[in-house]
């Protein structure tokens, strides 16, 4: 990093000056940063009315972490598609729903290898599972189309949560993303089991005594469903081998994704097992609440399940929260469905991340609320392509111009990249595209996605207001490959720090190759 920075330093000033100290010391090398950034933003206004250029440049671009990724919709049709075919599983050709053999194709229940030699019934499941050609008509909406083709790949995902891991940090890598916080539900099946035999009065306190005997079988299981995935994961992109993947290099955490659509004891029970979870597993590092926010139990309950969040968050309140809140628009709900969610989501449900928030200006006292996000720096995960398949909102009905002038942060998001048929690059994209967001705000997006992300550790900035470093740091060039022995002692002692380091790292090599014209 140091020679790297070195060689800049001579390209910038076209002089052979010397340039050792230069090199770690912030006040002579800002400047040379600061230029290198400003080539590349007018670089990237230069090019960012070609599409092809703008994915180009966006692609190559560090995006630090995806923080809003369902693993179950990370991933693309065609890879559920070849692990099904080789469980030997069956489909059911009318609906395109993947069934456990044994298969009839006299009954149109064919094994679904068969998908691979029939271009017709391929294509037909890839649709189905995706969002791919979809077309909105008066019988099914993106919405639907978009919520049902879980169901219809569910075996699948079932059985392959390691094979799920190594595609998702696979993707990570080729967007230059180093962190992911993936969205899963463990030991489902445990307790759905332990809900069944555990009473229900709608008391949180009794709830959770009487769930307390079984949850030490609930961990044990989600922990052997994650050592597992974690083991086949490392096995499938070769990470002890002579050349690794590149998507071994990505970090991974997790949140435990709680399914607001069920009965109140099911979904108490998940949010118990996900807090205790990430108090007795450092890779469980939060909770959130998924499922479509306007179901019917979603919207009945809403106010309840964020009564449960704000009496466990009592409970453990170092564990993590983050929410789907607003993941609606006029005419999916009444009304009044539209006046409360993102602002019960915080102030009772104690989210520090809202995942969605389109129906923000729909909320009572709207303005309030953006200065509320802003100053209590609740960050909220942008997914442009799922809001706009989900929900049909994109361009000028987004908020996002709102959410950045009210100073509200920021973070771009895929939600689920695989049955979007997106990525984080081309979000980021569609971002730049939508909104006309500048080089130096997609860089504070992707400075932002580290900030406000569950890994432990101090941050190695000052404030979330700016990107200053801590005083540990404020000698160090930030990225710099040497820093000096305080700030060093400072990033061995946060993950956060570390991975945000290894960010400015990326961001100036990028930086300096735009600058240098590679
Ligand atoms: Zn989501």
């Amino acid at each position: 990093m140091q020679h790297r920075l070195c060689a800049f330093v001579l390209f910038a000033l076209g002089s052979l000056v010397g340039c050792g100290p230069v090199a770690t010391r912030a006040p002579a090398a800002a400047p040379v940063r600061e230029d290198a950034a400003q080539i590349t933003a007018r670089h990237f206004d230069a090019i960012r009315h070609s599409p092809p250029q703008l994915e180009a440049f966006l692609r190559a671009m560090p995006k630090g972490a995806d923080l809003h990724n369902h693993l179950s919709g990370a991933i693309y049709a065609e890879d559920y598609l070849e692990w099904a075919a080789r469980d030997g599983d069956c489909v059911e050709r009318a609906t395109s729903t993947l069934v456990a053999p044994p298969c009839d194709a006299a009954l149109d229940r064919p094994p679904v290898a068969d998908a691979l030699r029939d271009d017709a019934l391929y294509r037909q499941l890839i649709d189905a599972w995706s969002m791919r050609d979809f077309v909105a008509d008066s019988g099914t909406s993106g919405h639907d189309h978009f919520f049902d083709t879980f169901g219809k790949f569910h075996l699948v995902n079932k059985a392959h949560r390691g094979d799920m891991l190594a595609r998702a940090t696979h993707q990570a890598a080729l967007d230059h993303a180093i962190y992911l916080e993936l969205m899963d539900t463990l030991a489902d099946a445990q307790i759905r089991m332990l809900v069944e035999h555990t009473p229900w009065d709608g008391d949180f306190a009794h709830a959770q005594a009487h769930l307390h005997a079984g949850m030490a079988a609930v961990l044990a299981q989600a922990k052997t469903e994650l050592d597992t995935a974690e083991q086949r994961r490392r096995d499938e992109l070769r990470c002890a081998g002579a050349q690794p993947d590149p998507g071994c290099a990505v970090q991974v955490r997790f949140l435990y994704q709680v399914l607001r659509g069920f009965p109140a004891p099911v979904v108490f029970a998940q949010m118990l097992a996900g807090f205790e979870l990430a108090m007795n597993d450092a890779r469980v590092v939060g909770i959130n609440l998924v499922m479509p926010e306007d179901g019917y139990i979603s919207m009945r309950d809403y106010r309840e399940q964020m009564a449960m969040l704000d009496y466990l968050h009592g409970k453990y309140p170092r564990v993590h929260i983050s929410l789907h809140a607003g993941e609606l628009a006029p005419g999916l709900v009444p009304p009044d469905g539209l006046r409360f969610h993102i602002r019960a989501a915080i102030e009772r449900g104690h989210a520090q991340r809202i995942g969605h928030g389109v129906d923000v200006m729909h909320e009572d006292h709207p303005h309030e609320l953006l200065a509320e996000m802003a100053r209590r720096h609740v960050l909220v995960e942008i997914c442009p392509t799922s809001n706009r398949s989900i929900l049909g909102i994109g361009g000028d009905d987004h908020p996002l111009p709102i959410y950045l002038a009210a100073q509200v942060p920021l973070a771009i998001a895929t939600d689920d990249e695989g049955v979007s048929r997106s990525d984080l690059s081309r979000e980021f994209a569609i971002a730049a595209t939508s909104w006309n967001l500048s080089y130096g705000t997609l860089k504070t997006l992707a400075r932002n996605s580290l900030e406000y992300a569950f890994v432990p550790g101090a941050s190695l900035w000052q404030g979330r207001d700016g990107f200053e470093p801590v005083r540990a740091c404020a000698a160090a060039t930030p990225g710099a490959a040497t820093p000096d022995p305080d700030c060093a002692a400072f990033l061995a002692g946060s993950e956060k720090a570390r991975l945000q380091w290894q960010l400015e790292a990326q961001l100036h090599d990028f930086e300096a190759g735009i600058a240098a014209g590679r």
